[in-house]
């Protein structure tokens, strides 16, 4: 009975294993860090778990990622930091 059951996690825990040498949310190469700091807990990059997973963190868990035009959007503020506030 046991057996079958240590065959089943032996299974998930190796396929879980495989990184992707890219952000698969942003597209942007994962660095050592991020998969150290990140890509484990949440499967993205850094910067990803900030823009996204974090703040968004229950839709993270129950599956949801952003679309394409969500992560443009972030990838676009990312690259010329505000220079003013927007104001919500
Ligand atoms: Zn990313």
């Amino acid at each position: 009975m046991f057996m079958r059951f240590d065959e089943i996690t032996k299974i998930k825990s190796e396929s879980f294993k495989q990184i992707p040498l890219d952000c698969p949310i942003c597209g942007i190469m994962l660095k050592t860090s991020d998969i150290a700091e990140s890509f484990d807990e949440y499967g993205c990059c850094e910067e990803c778990k900030f823009s996204f997973a974090e703040t968004n963190m229950k839709k993270w868990q129950s599956g949801w990622r952003p679309t394409k035009k969500q992560v443009d959007r972030v990838l676009k503020n990312r690259a010329k930091l505000p220079t003013y506030t927007v104001r919500g």
